[in-house]
């Protein structure tokens, strides 16, 4: 069952931390000592960035090397009180092998906004995010975060944690990491195209359908469906028909879609 799964070295994986970390600091993803980042290195351990430094300025022996329950097995600091939700993914979704937190100026004000990121805007947001739900607002460092964040872990690629940041997830860091770059540039293009321009068109529902077909060809199977349109030419810029269905499967929102024309045409003939 497990023949797919690799786990990476604890040494590289200690510098892929070490990396993230400065790549995450200098794209001003976090503040003096916030954000943490895990990889889990072996069926019961990871490797985790320890809780009062700068993530910009680690070196692989700081990290820390933890067991899921929690308990440090190596190293010299103390881990973040935050890897409590890191735990929290790996233990409701095995397939995942790393994690990464951080506060995305952007983002986060969207998480402060509770406006979720699910619009079909962007075609590399829909196959690696798909939609970003809010989970609701816990106190940092308590039992309550993992516990916000559960219901999430399974389905999708990232959640923004309401008054708090981004949390993100992946088959290996680097899609943990990327999936992280992509939530912030899609809540920048959000915040432009929806408060600032003032106008936004979406993807159309068959283009969507096209990026989930690619989706699946990358085996990427999470992450919702965002609201996409149909608009008929002879309908007009102004009566594009919005379709959100994020739970539903593809045939449904096929069959909805269908439905909705149907009604917009026969309104149009009345
Ligand atoms: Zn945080």
């Amino acid at each position: 069952m497990d023949i797919d799964k690799k786990y990476m070295p604890e040494f590289a994986a200690r510098k892929a931390i070490c990396d993230i970390g400065r790549r995450m600091y200098e794209k001003d993803f976090v503040a003096a000592n916030d954000g943490n980042i895990s990889i889990k290195v072996g069926k019961n351990m990871i490797i985790c960035t320890p809780t009062g430094v700068s993530k910009g300025y680690m070196t692989p022996d700081m990290l820390v090397k933890m067991n899921m329950k929690g308990e440090v097995i190596s190293g010299k600091l103390k881990p973040s009180s935050e890897i409590k939700m890191h735990l929290r993914v790996y233990q409701e979704n095995d397939t995942v092998m790393a994690v990464t937190h951080a506060h995305p100026p952007i983002a986060t004000s969207f998480a402060i906004a509770g406006i979720e990121l699910d619009q079909a805007l962007l075609p590399e947001a829909v196959v690696m995010l798909g939609t970003v739900r809010i989970a609701p607002y816990a106190t940092p460092g308590t039992q309550e975060v993992p516990d916000s964040i559960a219901p999430f872990c399974k389905t999708d690629n990232a959640v923004l944690l309401a008054n708090h940041g981004a949390l993100t997830w992946g088959r290996d860091i680097t899609e943990a990491y990327h999936r992280l770059e992509s939530l912030e540039y899609y809540a920048k293009i959000v915040m432009y195209t929806s408060s600032i321009i003032g106008k936004t068109n979406l993807l159309s529902c068959s283009q969507v359908n096209q990026l989930i077909d690619l989706k699946h060809k990358m085996g990427i199977h999470t992450g919702g469906l965002p609201t996409c349109s149909i608009s008929e030419s002879n309908m007009g810029p102004f009566q594009t028909i919005e379709v959100k269905e994020s739970e539903i499967s593809k045939e449904q929102m096929l069959e909805q879609i269908a439905a909705k024309v149907t009604q917009a045409v026969l309104a149009k003939l009345k």
